[in-house]
């Protein structure tokens, strides 16, 4: 099993797993197509996802995805939506409490 990175911010120090359904959606065309089972969170998303602070948890996947792909910030306001979207199915799909995997 490949080591996995924060499915929120793409971290690699996760700690904890969210079991969760696959389901097909789209951030942004190309870059994710279908959210295939669970997803891996650290301890700062973890922490967010556990206080239902989601909306902070928004803004740091927009943050850190825009670190990463800087040519994207023109499309910034879109990306929030999508990402947003995208967490609502996360809800949506969730089946079940994080499992530590620390
Ligand atoms: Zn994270």
């Amino acid at each position: 099993m490949p080591k996995p990175i924060c499915d929120f911010c793409s971290s690699p120090d996760v700690a904890f797993v969210y079991p969760a359904r696959t389901f097909a959606a789209y951030v942004f065309d190309g870059i994710v197509g279908e959210s295939v089972g669970d997803w891996a969170a650290c301890p700062t998303c973890h922490e967010l996802i556990e206080s239902d602070r989601q909306a902070d948890l928004v803004e740091r996947s927009l943050v850190t995805l825009l670190e990463r792909q800087p040519e994207m910030k023109c499309a910034a306001v879109e990306l929030r939506d999508r990402i947003r979207s995208f967490h609502v199915m996360f809800f949506c799909n969730r089946e079940g409490s994080a499992m530590s995997i620390a």
